[in-house]
């Protein structure tokens, strides 16, 4: 069961620190206030929309890195320090380029390189390393939007897929303090919840060419997990690995996007 507490989905266009800190008299800012609140059965959080997000202020983004990480926020002010919980899924939207048109597939876009690279980079490393599933969006072609059958899954199918990971993940949890495989801390992760063996190889080759980072690396454990309950595997193999690591770094590794190809 899914509840939506409220409609409003978006933080405002051009925010800056109090929007995430709140007003002086530190109350808790836009990250309890302005976002969808989603409850199941068995958990509750808060979904957090951006759109356009390297429109918005840096500092502000790079403040996002710690309530991602920790699941709260610690706001200094004169009258003292207060942490507020802030656990909620993070969805930030980017255009590719400032006219929204660069693609490598077509030749629409007319922004200098130079451009598209500052405006790439205006979401940050450290930010980006916070997100664990990357996914690029391209143009649909006239002929893709009229295919017949060209619909997908429905959301029910995809919601009882849905159900049964999550109740196979807090299966696994029962008797921890977590409920959902993004809750496990990472030592905790990789002592005790370990892939299949060669599972990892060619993510932790990715670590040592430098390609993710150790905190990376745990989150393509994380996904990989999610990955494997939503198949129905006992626990992550090579492919579930692929697919977490493909979504974490934009490169195909010849995996299918949809879960459920791989069912
Ligand atoms: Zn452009």
């Amino acid at each position: 069961m899914l509840t939506l507490r409220s409609s409003c989905s978006n933080f405002s266009k051009s925010p800056d620190l109090k929007d995430l800190a709140g007003p002086p008299d530190q109350r808790p800012g836009r990250l309890r206030d302005a976002s969808i609140q989603f409850i199941t059965n068995t958990d509750t959080r808060r979904l957090g929309k951006l759109d356009e997000t390297p429109e918005f202020n840096s500092h502000a983004l790079d403040a996002l890195r710690q309530p991602l990480e920790a699941g709260h926020v610690v706001i200094a002010r004169s009258a003292g320090v207060v942490r507020f919980p802030a656990k909620f899924l993070m969805v930030l939207a980017a255009n590719p380029c400032p006219c929204g048109r660069f693609s490598q597939t077509n030749d629409l876009c007319e922004c200098p390189p130079s451009s598209i690279r500052r405006y790439q980079a205006r979401l940050s490393g450290p930010l980006l390393d916070r997100v664990d599933l990357r996914v690029e969006v391209d143009r649909v072609t006239r002929a893709q939007l009229t295919a017949r059958g060209a619909r997908g899954e429905s959301t029910a199918t995809v919601a009882d897929r849905v159900r049964a990971a999550r109740e196979r993940a807090a299966a696994r949890l029962a008797g921890t303090p977590w409920r959902t495989n993004s809750e496990i801390p990472g030592r905790e992760l990789r002592s005790r919840w370990y892939a299949a063996i060669g599972a990892m190889d060619e993510a932790e080759r990715n670590l040592e060419r430098g390609v993710l980072t150790a905190r990376g690396l745990d989150r393509v454990l994380r996904v990989a997990w999610t990955v494997a309950d939503l198949v129905g595997h006992d626990r992550p193999d090579a492919t579930d690995v692929a697919l977490a690591l493909q979504l974490r770094t934009g490169v195909p590794r010849g995996v299918p996007m949809a879960i459920g190809a791989l069912t």
